[in-house]
């Protein structure tokens, strides 16, 4: 795999459709032109995820709570596609059960709610991970013995998908540079450039490394910039009619699964508004989310506040009383933003955060631009697809495109660790693979982990352990992530910065106790010898992620300021 540098190198002048934005989105958009046939540039300013694509609940879901608001469309689409990414990604897109507790005094009757269920399943033409149960407050109080049992009248159990949002991208941009894409981080599309008719033909795209600025023409351009999508379409022409987006911030909040142990999701209310979040098991990690309120901020600032962190926990302890967690217990947070597309003003008050609808438009600009806004994670390759017709038509209609494109292919062919992934879906066969192409030499627990973080490309991974037995190395004792990950980062999957490494290729930012602090220097130092980087670009790197940290941290100051 070429780096990002040389990326950067031979990004080509000239390509049928450039893609401004590197989260789920675009990538998924790169990945799917490139397997039609189209020559495709996408350069993404920062790095791949690192918008709201890797700021997600992190799950693969039909969304539930929309049924309530009667979005049976969003709700078929979304379980339609969740069964389509099981198949694709099955390293990372896997079952999840969610416990639905309900309350006297819930707005919602029991029954109800089972209504509900068989509607979920229903809606999925009963494809589900797997078909709910209905449990009763016996079955509830042993299956999780810490739930609030007063005044319990049951619970639903339903089974939706968790996943890695980071590496569900990562893995669209990989196979798009596989497809012939040339997928550049850290560059940032400046300004765009336009025939003279006004039509949009390409765009200035800036190496935020070097500074260097270079012309992409482009017959097509689509714009997948998430939050940033008025800022992009604002580029181009004032937003006249006002913003297409109505962005909304959405914050987590990570504990031990030694403070707060769940076998199962949670789905919470929250005490206060009734809002919906959940509690979420993630290995020796829990995490729960999210908040939802109106954001007009810089996307690239948004953290979590001292009241998000509150309003998290007071919902947390509201339903396991009996083990609170505290302040101290956060051990990270992250936030990011919805690109919800705004509802039209309605009379008589407005919508409400959570009420805005979470379908997804695309959007042809008078200038040819196609903005695809709103939509979900779980949604991103049916819009990605719906992305590229529409660039295809345009390219035929306007640009005269006589080539016989293929359509979208994305629905079949997995993602490049589900490659080989076994039928019966049994992670633990691959776990075992990985222990023998390792030599031995990685245990199961660390194998296991490489199994369900890079799918069948773990096998290679456990190769060059094989070979340089120092790669096998534990970046952090006692945790799974090792120093080969660094180096198939850097070498395979175009990590540029140490922050890269920290969040979006590991998770050591989330997940390990001091959010990776400890072994930044390693990580910087090991980048240096891959990437040939000066002591002062090492320096900046480290530095830049310990300020990522401490933003993220940000909230317990405003605590200190409050007290
Ligand atoms: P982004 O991931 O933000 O990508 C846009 C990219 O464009 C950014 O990386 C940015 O750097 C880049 N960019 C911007 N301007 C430029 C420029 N000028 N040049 C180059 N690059 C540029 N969905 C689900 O299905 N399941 C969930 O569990 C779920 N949970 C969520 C929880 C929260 C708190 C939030 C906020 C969202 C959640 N979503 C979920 C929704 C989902 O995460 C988003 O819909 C999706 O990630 C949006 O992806 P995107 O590619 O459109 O935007």
């Amino acid at each position: 795999m070429p780096t990002r540098q040389s990326q950067w190198d031979a990004l080509d002048n000239d390509v049928d459709l450039l893609v401004i934005g590197g989260g789920i989105t675009g990538c998924g958009v790169a990945r799917d032109a490139a397997k039609r046939g189209l020559k495709v540039a996408l350069v993404e300013m920062y790095d791949f995820a690192f918008g709201t694509s890797s700021r997600s609940s992190k799950l693969v879901h039909g969304g539930l709570r929309y049924l309530e608001q009667y979005e049976f469309g969003l709700v078929f689409e979304a379980v339609s596609e969740r069964r389509i990414l099981m198949d694709l990604a099955p390293h990372l897109v896997n079952p999840l059960g969610f416990l639905f507790p309900v309350y006297d005094g819930h707005r919602h009757k029991l029954w109800f709610i089972n209504a509900g269920m068989w509607l979920y399943d229903g809606l999925s033409l009963f494809r589900s991970p797997k078909t709910h149960k209905k449990l009763n407050t016996k079955e509830v109080a042993e299956l999780v013995p810490h739930l609030n049992a007063e005044g319990l009248k049951g619970a639903p159990l339903y089974y939706d998908c968790s996943t890695d949002d980071a590496r569900l991208t990562l893995e669209n941009a990989v196979d798009a540079a596989h497809q012939g894409a040339h997928v550049v981080s850290f560059c940032k599309a400046k300004s765009f450039i336009k025939d003279e008719n006004g039509r949009i033909r390409g765009a200035m795209v800036k190496d935020m490394f070097s500074g260097d600025v270079k012309e992409v023409r482009a017959k097509v351009v689509i714009n997948a910039t998430g939050p940033w999508t008025d800022r992009t379409i604002s580029m181009s022409q004032p937003l006249e009619s006002g913003p297409l987006l109505r962005p909304t911030k959405g914050v987590h909040i990570v504990v031990s699964a030694k403070k707060l142990s769940i076998p199962h999701a949670v789905v919470c209310m929250h005490p206060d508004d009734e809002r919906v979040l959940f509690a979420l098991p993630w290995g020796d990690e829990t995490y729960i989310g999210t908040t939802d309120t109106d954001f007009d901020g810089d996307p690239k600032d948004v953290e979590a506040t001292r009241d998000d962190v509150e309003y998290l926990i007071e919902a947390t302890n509201a339903y396991f009383p009996g083990t609170p967690i505290c302040k101290d217990d956060v051990r990270a947070t992250w936030a990011g933003l919805r690109p919800l597309v705004a509802p039209p003003p309605k009379e008589g008050g407005s919508v409400s955060e959570s009420a805005v609808s979470r379908e997804h438009q695309i959007i042809v600009g008078q200038d040819g631009l196609i903005s695809i806004a709103g939509g979900k994670l779980t949604t991103y390759r049916r819009m990605s697809a719906e992305a590229v017709d529409m660039a295809v038509r345009v390219l035929q209609v306007v640009g005269g495109e006589k080539r016989d494109l293929a359509p979208s292919k994305t629905d079949k062919d997995p993602l490049p660790g589900g490659i080989g992934w076994p039928d019966d879906d049994d992670h633990d066969k691959v776990r075992d693979q990985v222990v023998e192409a390792s030599g031995g030499l990685l245990d199961e627990k660390t194998a296991r982990f490489l199994a369900d973080t890079y799918g069948m490309r773990a096998l290679v991974i456990a190769e060059r352990c094989a070979n340089d037995q120092t790669l096998a190395a534990p970046l952090v004792d006692g945790r799974p992530e090792i120093v080969a990950q660094v180096h198939w980062a850097v070498e395979e999957e175009f990590a540029a910065t140490v922050s890269d490494v920290m969040t979006r290729r590991t998770q050591l930012f989330y997940r390990d106790v001091d959010q990776g602090l400890g072994c930044t220097d390693a990580v910087a130092d090991c980048m240096q010898a891959l990437l040939g980087w000066s002591d002062d670009v090492k320096q900046e790197s480290a530095d830049a992620y310990r300020k990522q940290v401490a933003a993220s941290r940000a909230w317990q100051h405003e605590e200190d300021a409050a007290e």
